[in-house]
C-alpha cells in the first residue's frame, strides 16, 4: 500500500517512519516533506504545499495511493479531509466540522460543557470592554486564549489581573489576526500537564500510550512556551487506573458529543490533560491532530502496524482491530533546536552526526531540516527530534541523550533535563 503522509515537520517524518515499519506498506510519500522524509528509505516528497488540496487530490489519483494521512491543523481546520473525501479518498484525519475542537477553543469548551467533561471554569468574549469588566470580578493567576489557532502563541498564563488585561487588549489588538477576536477567559489549574493521544473512528476511540511533553524553552520548565521541547512515553503521571477515568470521563463523553452534533469525527482526538495534584484529569485543550513531539515518543513503541490502526478508523472499524500491542519498554524523545528559537533562529547550517546517532541505537525524526546535494541542512526552529527506547525511563533518557552527543550543528540547542518531571512522582 502507498500512503500519502501531509506536513513537513518532525511528527509527520516520524508518521512516514512508524507506517514503513508495517510490512503492509511499500512506499510513503510526504507534502512537501523535510530533509527527514527525503533521505528516509522507500519514501519521498512531493512538492505540494498542505493547502493546495487540488494538487493532493491529483497526487493521490495519479500515484495509486490508498490513505492519505493528515499531520497538521491547519490543513484539518481548512478542510482538506472533506475536500479530499467528496473524491472518494480514504483520509485519516477529522473532517472540517470535527477539527474545530482545536480550531475554536470556544466551541471546544461548549462541547466541553455540553458533555460534563472535567474543565477550567470559563466564559467567552467577543469584545475587550466586556473581557475586562469581567476580569476585574476574577483573581489572578488567570488564562487568556485566542479562540482560533495561534500555532501555540495565543494563551497567556498571567500572573496579575494587569497581564491579563494586557494579553486581552492584545488579541482583540489584532495580534493574532482573526483567531484573537474572540477570546476565552479560563481559571488556571493547577497539577502536571499530560498528553492522552487517541485514536478514533467515530464510533469507538481508543488512547494512545499516555506522553508528557516539555513547552518551554529553558531548564526547569522555565522561558517561553515552544512548539514542544521533548518528551516521553508512557508517563507514570498516567498509570493505568488514571487511563481508565481518562476514557471514561474525557475520551467516551467527547465522542458522543460529538456524535450528538452530527459530526463523523475519524483520526486523532487529543486530550492535553492537567492531572489535578488530587490526581483528577482536567482537560486544558482538545487537538485534533498527533502531538509534536509526543508522537515521536510514542510510536517507537507501537508493536501493531500503524496503517492497520489507521484504516480501522477510516473504515469505522476500530472495535474489531485486537488490542493496541506496546512494546515494554519507555521512550523518551529530545528536541534539537536551532540558536535563537523560539525568537528568530539561524538556518542553513550543516548537520552531523545523523548516521552515527542512529548507529547508537537512537531514531532521529527531523523536523525543520532541507536536503541540500545531498546534505542536510538546519531549516526551521525544532531542528530535530532524537529518540530513544529503552528498559525504563532512565534508559530510554541516557540513550536519548547518548545518540544525541554525535549530532553537531552550529548554534545546536536542547534542554538537558527532559524527564525531570519524573524524578518528582
Ligand atoms: P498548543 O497549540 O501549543 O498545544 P494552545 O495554544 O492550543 O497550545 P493550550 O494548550 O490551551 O493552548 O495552552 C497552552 C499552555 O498554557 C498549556 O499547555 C498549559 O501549560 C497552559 N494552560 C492553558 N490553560 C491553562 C489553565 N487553565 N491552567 C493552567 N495552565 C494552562
Amino acid at each position: 500500500m502507498k500512503v500519502l503522509v501531509v506536513g513537513n515537520g518532525g511528527r509527520e517524518h516520524a508518521l512516514a517512519w512508524g507506517l514503513l515499519r508495517s510490512p503492509n506498506v511499500s512506499e510513503v510519500l510526504v507534502a512537501p516533506g523535510n530533509g527527514g522524509t527525503a533521505t528516509l528509505p522507500n519514501c519521498r516528497n512531493v512538492p505540494l504545499a498542505v493547502s493546495d488540496v487540488a494538487g493532493i487530490a491529483q497526487c493521490v489519483a495519479e500515484l495509486g495511493i490508498e490513505l492519505v494521512v493528515v499531520g497538521p491543523e491547519a490543513p484539518l481546520a481548512a478542510g482538506i479531509t472533506d475536500f479530499l473525501q467528496a473524491k472518494g479518498i480514504p483520509v485519516f484525519g477529522p473532517n472540517q466540522a470535527g477539527a474545530q475542537i482545536e480550531a475554536s477553543k470556544a466551541w471546544a469548551k461548549d462541547l466541553m460543557a455540553s458533555a460534563g467533561i472535567p474543565t477550567a471554569a470559563s466564559a467567552v468574549f467577543t469584545q475587550a470592554e466586556e473581557a475586562i469588566a469581567y476580569l476585574h470580578g476574577q483573581s489572578a493567576p488567570i488564562v487568556v486564549k485566542a479562540d482560533g489557532l495561534a500555532a501555540g502563541k495565543g494563551v497567556t498564563v498571567a500572573p496579575t489581573i494587569e497581564a491579563a488585561i494586557v494579553a486581552v487588549e492584545a488579541a482583540f489588538g489584532g495580534q493574532f489576526g482573526e483567531a484573537g477576536q474572540r477570546v476565552v477567559i479560563e481559571q488556571f489549574l493547577v497539577g502536571q500537564e499530560a498528553s492522552v493521544l487517541a485514536v478514533t473512528d467515530g464510533l469507538t476511540i481508543r488512547p494512545l500510550l499516555p506522553a508528557q511533553d516539555h513547552k518551554q524553552i529553558g531548564e526547569g520548565d522555565t522561558g517561553a512556551n515552544t512548539g514542544g521541547m521533548g518528551a516521553y512515553a508512557p508517563t507514570p503521571i498516567v498509570p493505568p487506573e488514571q487511563m481508565a477515568r481518562v476514557q471514561a470521563e474525557v475520551l467516551e463523553p467527547a465522542l458522543a458529543a460529538l456524535r450528538d452534533r452530527q459530526i463523523d469525527y475519524r483520526g486523532v482526538l487529543y486530550a492535553g490533560l492537567m492531572i489535578s495534584p488530587e490526581g483528577d484529569p482536567n482537560v486544558v485543550e482538545f487537538n485534533c491532530r498527533f502531538g509534536d513531539p509526543e508522537i515521536q515518543a510514542v510510536l517507537p513503541l507501537l508493536e501493531t502496524p500503524l496503517d492497520e490502526v489507521m484504516l480501522a478508523c477510516v473504515e469505522q472499524c476500530l472495535a474489531e482491530l485486537p488490542p493496541l500491542q506496546w512494546k515494554d519498554a519507555a521512550a523518551a524523545c529530545v528536541v534539537a533546536a536551532a540558536a535563537g528559537y523560539p525568537g528568530t533562529y539561524r538556518r542553513g547550517d550543516r548537520i552531523t552526526g545523523i548516521p552515527e546517532a542512529q548507529a547508537k541505537g537512537g531514531v532521529v525524526f527531523q523536523a525543520g531540516t532541507r536536503a541540500v546535494d545531498g546534505q542536510v541542512v538546519t531549516d526551521g526552529g525544532r531542528v530535530l527530534g532524537v529518540t530513544a527506547a529503552g528498559t525504563d525511563f532512565e534508559a530510554a533518557i541516557a540513550n536519548a541523550y547518548d545518540a544525541l552527543a554525535a549530532i553537531h550543528f552550529d548554534g545546536i540547542y536542547y534542554r538537558r533535563d527532559i524527564g525531570h518531571r519524573l524524578r518528582s512522582v
